[in-house]
C-alpha cells in the first residue's frame, strides 16, 4: 500500500529542510526522486544523502520555481531522464518578515511568485505527464499561516492561504484523471527558514514550545511519513485536503 517502486517524484526545494525530509521518505519507499532547487552544491549534497540511505535513486535538476521556462525545462528533463512523472511535491518557499506597511511591492511579488505561482507553474506543467502515467499525486506545502495570520507575514500568509484554495481547485479538476492533490501544513519546524525567524521574532522559540502539545519544534524527518502516505495508493481516496503536521500547534484554542 505504501510501495513507491517504479514511481518518479519531483520535490521542489528538495535540497534542504522539509523538502529533503520528504525526499528521503519517498526514496526509502522506492521512488526515484528529483531534487529540484537552485543551489547546486546543496542539491549535490542532498542527492548524496538520499542515495546513502538506499531505496530509489535520486538526481538533481536545477530550477527556479518562479520562472515559467525553468519549470517547463524541469518537467521535460525529468520525463526525458526517468520516462515518467507520478509525484510532485511543491515545497520550495521563502518568507520576508515585515508588517504590511513596510513590505514593498517587489517583496510581495517575490514571496507570492516563489510560494504560490510556483505551485501553479509546476502543477500545470506536470499535469500532462501525470495524466499520461494514468494518475498522480501532488503535495503542496502550506503552513500554519494557511490558517492563522501574523503581523509580520502578510505576503507569506497570503501565499500559504492561496496554496490551500489552489489545492482544492486542482483536486476537483483532476480527480477524473486519478490525480490526487493535497496540502501539508507544517507547524514550526527547525530549518534554515526558521533560524532567521527565531532571530527576528522575539520570544518565538519559547512561544512555540509553550503552544505545541508535542512539546518540541518539528524536524525535517517528521515529514517522511506524510510524504509517503500522500504519494502512495494508501491515500487514493484522499484529495483536496490540508493536513497539519504540527505536533498539535493548530488545535490549541
Ligand atoms: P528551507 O529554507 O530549508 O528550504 C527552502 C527550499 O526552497 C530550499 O531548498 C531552497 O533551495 C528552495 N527554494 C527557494 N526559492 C526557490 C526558487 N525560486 N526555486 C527553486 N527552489 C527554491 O525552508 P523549509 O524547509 O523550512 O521550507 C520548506 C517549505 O515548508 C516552504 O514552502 C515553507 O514555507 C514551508 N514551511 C516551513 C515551516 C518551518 O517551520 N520551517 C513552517 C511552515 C511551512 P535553493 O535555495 O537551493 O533554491
Amino acid at each position: 500500500m505504501f510501495d513507491l517502486k517504479g514511481k518518479v517524484a519531483i520535490v521542489t526545494g528538495g535540497n534542504g529542510g522539509i523538502g529533503l525530509g520528504m525526499a528521503k521518505g519517498l526514496a526509502v519507499a522506492g521512488a526515484r526522486v528529483v531534487v529540484a532547487a537552485r543551489n547546486k552544491d546543496k542539491s549535490r549534497a542532498a542527492v548524496e544523502a538520499i542515495n546513502a540511505i538506499g531505496g530509489g535513486e535520486a538526481r538533481a535538476i536545477e530550477v527556479d520555481v518562479a520562472d515559467e521556462a525553468s519549470v517547463a525545462a524541469l518537467i521535460k528533463k525529468t520525463v526525458d531522464a526517468c520516462e515518467r512523472l507520478d509525484i510532485l511535491v511543491n515545497n520550495a518557499g521563502i518568507n520576508i518578515r515585515k508588517p504590511p506597511d513596510a513590505l514593498t511591492l517587489a517583496e510581495w511579488r517575490e514571496v507570492l511568485e516563489t510560494n504560490l505561482t510556483s505551485a501553479y507553474l509546476c502543477s500545470h506543467a506536470a499535469y500532462a505527464p501525470m495524466k499520461k502515467a494514468g494518475g498522480g499525486k501532488i503535495i503542496n506545502i502550506g503552513s500554519m499561516m494557511s490558517i492563522f495570520g501574523a503581523s509580520f507575514t502578510p505576503a507569506y500568509a497570503a501565499s500559504k492561504g492561496g496554496i490551500v484554495q489552489f489545492t482544492k481547485s486542482c483536486a476537483c479538476a483532476w480527480a477524473k484523471d486519478h490525480i490526487q492533490v493535497n496540502a501539508v501544513l507544517p507547524g514550526w519546524i527547525d530549518t534554515e527558514l526558521t533560524v532567521r525567524a527565531r532571530e527576528q521574532v522575539t520570544g518565538l522559540h519559547e512561544n512555540v514550545l509553550k503552544r505545541t502539545p508535542a512539546g518540541r519544534w518539528g524536524v525535517a524527518d517528521d515529514f517522511r511519513g506524510i510524504a509517503v502516505f500522500l504519494a502512495s495508493p494508501a491515500s487514493d481516496f484522499v484529495t483536496g485536503t490540508a493536513i497539519p503536521v504540527d505536533g498539535g500547534y493548530s488545535i490549541q484554542g
